[in-house]
């Protein structure tokens, strides 16, 4: 379905500046944006998959990831096609590119944002999460499922590149309480020739939804020879660290996908390398990602002991009350009330 985007000014000859993310595209009638989802068309800019939902899954909240998120509970997971992305390694490539087809790609299946709310509440989530592929770039959809879903008492979520524009956190805000942000490297010439972005816009995002007291965790995808080094592992933990120690920080394993298949799966003794790192830095949670059984519970960053035991995206045991440590009595970050 089209809508008349948000986050857009009009400019001479036609065009539009579309403020939605980083890449800030200038757009001449009849183009669209670099994620391929977004058209002028006469002078007005248009999201093009509007309630096109290509997936939808009810998943555990642990598969976002978010550890540190109501543990245990339910995300109903909804994406359309596209992203501001163009990652060679992409895990969901099949939907994220499909923009870039011929065509335009699949449309997928229409669902108001009233049906999604009550999708979710009928199968029992606590949140609805905007994943798969970039949310910014839906973000029009996303935005009024989200003020609709926090009206009725579930939470956002929000599973992104943290590409988007200031304005777009600043708009959403509100109605966002949760970010699972990507940060892939350390590196400004990784952003420009994998991903065709910038770092420093992502790090910014992280900064500012702490700043917005949205509940932020971070990813990064370790991949072999390209963002494995010691060097930059520090990086990413010592910025991380810089911005809030109790940002859980989810090392996760690479496996070969899309263009890129020449690497082999990251070595087990990069993550533990990569975990050693993370705890020099100071983080106080650090989890492995994508490896059954390797650092996947949380600890008492006060007294060590085992709080949230996981099994595969799965809570064997959450002995926390109240949000603490019920040996020591030390509050664990995070939102579990
Ligand atoms: S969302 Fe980003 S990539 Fe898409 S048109 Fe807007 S600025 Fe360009």
């Amino acid at each position: 379905m089209i809508k008349e985007a948000m986050l857009y000014n009009s400019l001479d000859e036609l065009k539009v500046a579309c403020h939605l993310c980083s890449h800030f595209c200038e757009i001449v009638p009849g183009k669209s944006g670099f994620c391929g989802v977004r058209e002028n068309r006469d002078g007005k800019l248009f999201s093009l998959v509007y309630g096109d939902v290509i997936a939808s899954h009810v998943d555990p909240i642990e598969k976002k990831p978010l550890y540190h998120f109501f543990p245990g509970s339910l995300s109903y997971s909804v994406a359309t096609i596209g992203c501001n992305f163009r990652c060679s390694f992409c895990q969901n490539w099949q939907i994220s590119q499909a923009s870039r087809e011929k065509n335009g790609g699949p449309s997928g299946k229409n669902l108001k944002p009233s049906e999604v709310v009550t999708a979710a509440l009928k199968k029992g989530c606590r949140s609805i999460s905007y994943t798969y592929t970039e949310p910014t770039i839906f973000f029009e959809y996303a935005y009024d499922t989200a003020r609709l879903a926090k009206k009725k008492g579930l939470a956002n979520v929000f599973v992104t590149n943290g590409y988007m524009s200031a304005q777009a956190l600043e708009t959403i805000h509100p109605y966002l309480d949760a970010c699972n942000v990507d940060l892939k490297s350390f590196r400004e010439d990784f952003y420009k020739k994998i991903c065709r972005a910038s770092l420093e816009p992502v790090l910014e995002s992280i900064r500012m939804m702490k700043r917005l007291d949205i509940w932020v965790e971070v990813t990064t995808l370790v991949v072999p020879g390209q963002n494995d080094s010691s060097e930059e592992l520090a990086e990413i933990a010592g910025f991380l660290a810089s911005v809030d120690r109790n940002i859980p920080w989810h090392i996760s394993r690479f496996h070969p996908d899309y263009l890129y298949t020449d690497s082999k799966a990251t070595p087990l003794d990069t993550l533990s390398r990569a975990l050693e790192i993370g705890r020099n830095a100071g983080l106080r949670f650090i989890y492995i990602g994508n490896v059954l059984g390797m650092s996947e519970d949380t600890l008492c960053p006060v007294c060590g002991a085992e709080v949230i035991r996981r099994t595969n995206f799965s809570i064997a045991n959450n002995k926390l009350k109240e949000g603490a440590c019920p040996f020591c009595g030390a509050a664990v970050s995070g939102r579990f009330k």
